[in-house]
């Protein structure tokens, strides 16, 4: 941490009151940079005060998009620690999209230490009420000025924190969602797996169609025959058909949500019978219409858990569970919620 040069940001902002916290608006006195530029690795780590960068006209990040990101998030528990929920997921996640959009890898460890520093800095950032959390948000950009297509050999890293509020200040409501069969989010072989800006900014017209006809989310299917479920939104998607958990497998298209993979664990642990496969929307409707859909819920860090309540699927609505959150799913979201407020026993070693 020693080699993290720190330059203090003498003009500290008012800290928000936290029941007014919305999602992504608020951004902490500080941030962590860190260049790469080709023959030199990655180098000169620093906090400074968060601000604007300078950036060429021509940096590649605006002509070609080698973009990625990563979200997590920092909690105050009850006795007032700060703790990261799982950031070895993320490096190596970041690592994943890296490799994907020939960026230069970053060392995990450092990954995890870049972040813990900034956290360290800005803890009086982190909220201490119920649901509350700073948002951490890394990400990579191509900043060598160069009209051409091909890799870039100047990166920029930057972690920018965020305050949010609860998710869920008025309970846990489930969501209409909307089964996509026109647009796609991603296909094998294309960009799927990896968290990169691109697969963000092709879903954004189906999301503001969905959102239009008064769905909360689109549920993806796949890129190829539009057969079989894929993502929603930004969360991994599971169903309970007839006692068992079942979510789509990691196929090349979908994200590897580090909450997908917690309640997997969770759910082996706790002896439910779960299932990583393919499923198609039609399985998914015949389970419906035989009474044996009796959950669906998406997963991510944003909510943790997130019911649906009802999906519209062509000229079909599915309602699950009576539109009411499922046992499992709240099950799940009071034992990763626990775990991250520190009020449920952490037996995974989750929290750093
Ligand atoms: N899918 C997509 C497309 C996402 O953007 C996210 C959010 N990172 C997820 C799934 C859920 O991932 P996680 O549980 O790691 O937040």
């Amino acid at each position: 941490m020693s080699s993290i040069r720190f330059e203090q940001n003498l003009s500290l902002k008012e800290k928000p009151d936290a029941s007014k916290l919305e999602f992504g608006r608020t951004f902490t006195d500080h941030m962590f940079l860190l260049d790469y530029t080709e023959g030199q690795g990655w180098h000169d780590p620093r906090i400074v005060p968060y601000g604007p960068f300078t950036l060429d006209p021509a940096a590649m990040v605006f002509h070609y998009g080698q973009a990625i990101f990563e979200g997590l998030k920092a909690f105050r528990t009850k006795e007032g620690k700060v703790m990261l929920f799982r950031p070895n997921k993320n490096a190596q996640r970041l690592n994943v999209s890296n490799e994907r959009l020939s960026i230069p890898a970053l060392d995990e460890d450092a990954f995890v230490e870049y972040v813990k520093a900034l956290v360290e800095v800005e803890q009086d950032w982190v909220p201490s009420t119920e649901g509350t959390s700073l948002y951490i948000r890394p990400y990579i950009f191509a900043t060598e000025p160069c009209l051409g297509v091909r890799a870039s050999k100047q990166y920029l890293f930057a972690i920018i924190l965020s305050p949010v509020g609860a998710y869920y200040k008025e309970g846990i409501h489930p969501v209409k969602i909307n089964v996509e069969s026109e647009y796609v989010r991603a296909v094998r072989g294309g960009t799927g797996f990896a968290k990169t800006a691109g697969n963000y900014a092709s879903s954004i017209k189906a999301q503001e169609e969905a959102k239009e006809g008064g769905y909360a989310q689109v549920l993806w299917l796949d890129g190829k025959e539009h057969k079989y479920i894929e993502e929603v939104g930004s969360m991994n998607m599971f169903f309970k058909i007839g006692g068992e958990v079942v979510t789509p497998e990691l196929n090349g298209s979908i994200l590897a949500g580090i909450t997908r993979d917690s309640v997997l664990h969770l759910l082996k642990t706790w002896g439910v019978p779960v299932s990583e496969r393919k499923i198609s929307i039609e399985e998914i409707y015949t389970a419906s219409l035989e009474g044996k859909l009796e959950e669906a819920f998406g997963t991510g860090t944003a909510a943790v858990i997130s019911p649906v309540g009802q999906l519209h699927w062509n000229e079909h609505t599915m309602v699950i569970n009576d539109g009411k959150i499922g046992e499992l799913a709240q099950k799940i979201y009071d034992t990763i919620t626990g775990i991250q407020n520190g009020t449920v026993p952490d037996t995974f070693g989750w929290n750093v």
